[in-house]
């Protein structure tokens, strides 16, 4: 676990990397260069929005309706990569779920008195976002008409994907083809990765099929939309997720048995359990341990009692939706973020031990306790704020948007509020920071929007940031 730097930001990179200082002449002709691609990037944006490209695995959706959907909106964006002067390339576990990579390679450099290649100088870098979306919600019921209905109201680009993230991957081209549309050598090497599979975790088909296709850098800034508590916040931190399930057994019988099962001088729990109102039981619990946690856990850069335990799915009948019999089943399904730096075996054991712990507490419960069923944890990631791939990226935001990043804390939370494949770049030895256009509380909503001014925005300090990173080649 990291804590907040207390001091001024080391100065990365740059000339004390041996690296030629990025002129403020430089850095506003790249500025003005993404200006001059604004018109470029909304028509890019709302074609990519304009194609469905729903996560075929995603819970309910109809595989062979969207399959192939990701691979056309990567087909678009190889065009783009193209003419931004990127080497393109396909990488593609499954051929019907193209990942699309861009390479702008680090400017060739022979020394002078060999003739032979000399050592680059500069560091590489990933650009990544994932091109698939959630299902739409409500799709009859969009302010558009259709979430693919890509349309432009108030400055703001409505449709499915827009925030999340279609706005991000469109934002990392801009900056790309601001580099190119200057002609700006680069000492190190440029990598846009456009991955699927990211709504459904599938990062061995995404994220890490590029990377272990050979397509790695020193670090990654994935373009997801970073936006609380302010619109394009550096987050090089993000909790873990775990999706668990508990069910919990009852006993069915008529519901006219209800007062014999519940009232004193009935026959009690030999009639009849309702397994509906034991889960209850349960969901009351564990608001307690959320409670607890909101005390027990915290993290510098989490805004104070972000790590919750919501019950996300309940249900319970007897097997018929009525209301005439108890339940003898039910099931709840809890969403639940927990901090960086704790295993995530542990927060499964203080869960399961907490409830286990209350369920002696009910005789029915103690004698057959509910089973849980640890279905999925997305692990946290973690890039020390002091990074310099971390550090480059607030000078550069600073420089776009002429307002100063304050160091992390809880007043000043960092933490992306949300799983994304920083988690598995990570994992592969690749430090990285989540930045990107868009607003987090329309993800996954209808009526999801981004504003272009952000596009932009985000475009500018990815482009400085490049740049500062890379180093610009002599
Ligand atoms: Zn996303």
């Amino acid at each position: 676990m990291s804590v907040p730097s207390s001091g001024p930001a080391p100065l990365p990179g740059g000339a004390g990397a041996g690296r030629p200082a990025i002129s403020p002449a430089s850095s506003q002709e790249l500025l003005r260069a993404v200006d001059a691609r604004r018109e470029d990037a909304v028509a890019l944006l709302a074609e990519l929005v304009s194609i469905d490209s729903t996560n075929p695995n995603f819970i309910g959706v109809d595989r062979p309706a969207v399959i192939g959907g990701e691979t056309r909106c990567n087909e678009v964006l190889l065009e783009h990569y193209e003419q931004a002067g990127l080497e393109t390339h396909w990488v593609a576990r499954d051929p019907e779920r193209r990942n699309l990579v861009g390479v702008r390679r680090a400017a060739a450099s022979r020394d002078n008195a060999s003739g032979s290649p000399s050592p680059v100088a500069g560091r590489s870098l990933i650009l990544n976002g994932h091109i698939d979306t959630v299902a739409a919600v409500e799709p009859d019921r969009w302010l558009c008409g259709s979430p693919w209905k890509a349309e432009v109201r108030d400055g703001r680009l409505f449709g499915l994907g827009s925030t999340d993230m279609k706005g991000g991957c469109t934002a990392m081209w801009l900056a790309a083809q601001a580099l190119s549309d200057l002609d700006l050598k680069l000492a190190g090497e440029l990598q846009l990765h456009s991955v699927v599979g990211e709504e459904t975790m599938e990062h061995e088909l995404g994220t890490r099929a590029c990377v272990r296709a050979g397509f790695r850098a020193d670090a990654a800034i994935v373009t997801e939309p970073a936006s609380l508590p302010e619109p394009l916040t550096i987050s090089p931190i993000a909790a873990g997720n775990w999706h668990f399930r508990i069910e919990i057994d009852g006993l069915a019988t008529h519901c006219g048995n209800r007062a014999l099962a519940i009232r004193p001088g009935g026959a009690g729990d030999t009639i009849g359990v309702n397994a509906l109102e034991k889960a209850v039981k349960i969901v009351n619990w564990l608001q307690e341990l959320e409670q607890q946690w909101g005390f027990s856990k915290s993290h510098p850069y989490f805004m104070p009692g972000f790590f919750t335990l919501l019950p996300g799915v309940f249900h319970s009948d007897p097997g018929v939706p009525v209301p005439y019999y108890f339940s003898n089943r039910a099931e709840i399904q809890y969403s639940c973020w927990y901090p960086p730096g704790q295993p995530a075996a542990d927060v499964a054991a203080e869960i399961e031990q907490f409830v286990l712990a209350a369920c002696k507490l009910d005789p029915w419960l103690a004698a057959r306790p509910p089973r849980f069923e640890w279905v999925n944890n997305w692990p946290p990631a973690s890039t020390p704020w002091e990074h310099d791939v971390v550090q480059t990226l607030v000078q550069a935001h600073e420089a776009a948007t002429g307002r100063p990043v304050p160091p992390p804390s809880p007043a000043h939370p960092v933490a992306f509020g949300a799983a994304s494949d920083a988690s598995f770049l990570e994992d592969e030895g690749i430090p990285s920071v989540v930045y990107g256009p868009g607003d987090l509380r329309v993800a996954h909503c209808r009526d999801e929007s981004i504003d272009l001014d952000e596009v932009v925005l985000a475009a500018k300090s990815l482009a400085l940031c490049v740049l500062e990173w890379c180093g610009a080649a002599p």
